[in-house]
C-alpha cells in the first residue's frame, strides 16, 4: 500500500490519505489491459493510429488518478478576520466512479475563519486533489468540506459543487447540459441562515 496524503496543517493528523493499491500505478500493467480491453471489443491495434494508443491511455489514467500532493500553508487570523473567505468557480475534472467517464465543472468553496487561515490557492489545490480519484460527486463535496472542517477548525464551511457528467450526457438519458449540484456545509454555515444564505448569494445560487 502507498499513500498519497496533503501534509497535516500544525502537526494535525488527518484521515483523508488517498490510498492506492501496490505502491503506486503499475503502468506495463495498464498498458496490457488497455490492450487486452482494446482487444476484446474488436479493435485493430495494428492501425496506425491506434499502435500507441495502450500506452496513451494508460498514461493519461495515471495522470487523472494521481492527487497533486500540496504543503496547506495556513497564517494566523491576525486581524481577527470573521467574515466569508470564498473561491468560486474552481474549475475541475473527476473520473465518476461508476463508469470512468469524466465528469467536470466548478466548486464554490467558503469558510468563516476562526484562528487561522488558509493560503488563497490552497482552496483549489484541496478541490483538485481530491478530484483525482474515481470520485462520486456527493463523496467530492463532503470530503472537501471534511478536510476544511477537521483541518482548519474554521466556524464554518460551506462547500458547494455544480458539474456535467459524461456518463449522463454521452450515454443513457442523453440529458446534455444538465447540471448535478451537489453542497456541504459545516458549522455557522449549516447552522446560521443568514450566513448561509450570503453563502449562496455570492456564489450566485438561489437559497
Ligand atoms: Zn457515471
Amino acid at each position: 500500500m502507498s499513500m498519497s496524503t496533503i501534509q497535516p496543517i500544525d502537526g494535525h493528523r488527518n484521515d483523508f490519505s488517498i490510498v492506492t493499491d501496490g505502491g503506486g500505478i503499475d503502468r506495463p500493467r495498464a498498458e496490457a489491459a488497455v490492450r487486452d480491453l482494446l482487444e476484446a471489443l474488436r479493435v485493430d491495434l495494428n492501425a496506425p493510429d491506434l499502435l500507441d494508443t495502450p500506452k496513451r491511455v494508460a498514461a493519461m489514467y495515471e495522470e487523472l488518478l494521481t492527487p497533486k500532493e500540496f504543503n496547506p500553508t495556513t497564517f494566523p487570523n491576525d486581524d481577527s478576520y470573521d467574515e466569508l473567505v470564498l473561491s468560486k468557480n474552481i474549475p475541475f475534472t473527476s473520473l465518476c466512479a461508476h463508469h470512468a467517464l469524466p465528469f467536470s465543472g466548478v466548486a464554490h468553496v467558503g469558510y468563516l475563519p476562526g484562528e487561522r487561515i488558509l493560503g488563497l490557492s490552497k482552496l483549489a489545490r484541496i478541490v483538485h486533489y481530491f478530484s483525482r480519484s474515481l470520485q462520486v460527486q456527493e463523496r467530492l463535496t463532503k470530503q472537501i468540506a471534511d478536510w476544511l472542517e477537521t483541518e482548519l477548525i474554521p466556524r464554518g464551511v460551506g462547500v458547494v459543487i455544480e458539474a456535467e457528467h459524461m456518463c449522463m450526457t454521452i450515454r443513457g438519458v442523453q440529458a446534455a447540459g444538465s447540471k448535478t449540484v451537489t453542497s456541504a456545509m459545516h458549522g455557522l454555515l449549516r447552522e446560521r441562515v443568514a450566513t448561509r444564505q450570503e453563502f449562496l448569494s455570492l456564489i450566485g445560487a438561489s437559497s
